[in-house]
């Protein structure tokens, strides 16, 4: 499932180049292009769903499978113990740019809570 000019759709068909980092059936993993952490590393479906408000029911275990891409290439990276955030920004005042969801790993610096 494709749509036009999406950044991630097209990042997904190789239209568009990135490091990438992890790719299974349901989803893959490529580095952030402007990394926040040492670790910045987004995991997208493979299915363009464009913001969380959109995510079904038959999208579940898709979703759930990001958790699991995400937390295997956290502890590949040595993250587990010291630990590493899992974020989806979701609209505007999330500061949600690109409308294909996309976990967030950010690891390798202590981070602070609240996020601004
Ligand atoms: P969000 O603000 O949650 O929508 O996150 C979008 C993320 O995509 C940001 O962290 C950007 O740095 C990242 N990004 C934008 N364009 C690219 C790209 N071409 N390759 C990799 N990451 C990108
Ligand atoms: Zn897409």
């Amino acid at each position: 499932m494709s749509q036009t000019n999406c950044l991630f759709c097209k990042i997904r068909d190789g239209q568009i180049p990135a490091r990438v980092v992890y790719r299974d059936d349901t989803c893959m993993a490529f580095e952030d292009i402007n990394p926040q952490a040492p670790t910045h590393v987004l995991f997208i479906p493979l299915k363009h769903i464009s913001t969380v408000n959109d995510v079904e029911m038959d999208d579940r275990q898709t979703v759930g499978h990001l958790y699991t891409a995400a937390a295997k290439v956290a502890k590949e990276r040595g993250h587990a113990d010291k630990g590493y955030r899992l974020v989806m920004n979701c609209n505007e005042d999330a500061g949600q740019t690109v409308f294909h969801i996309h976990l967030h790993l950010v690891a390798g610096r202590p981070m602070g809570w609240p996020p601004g």
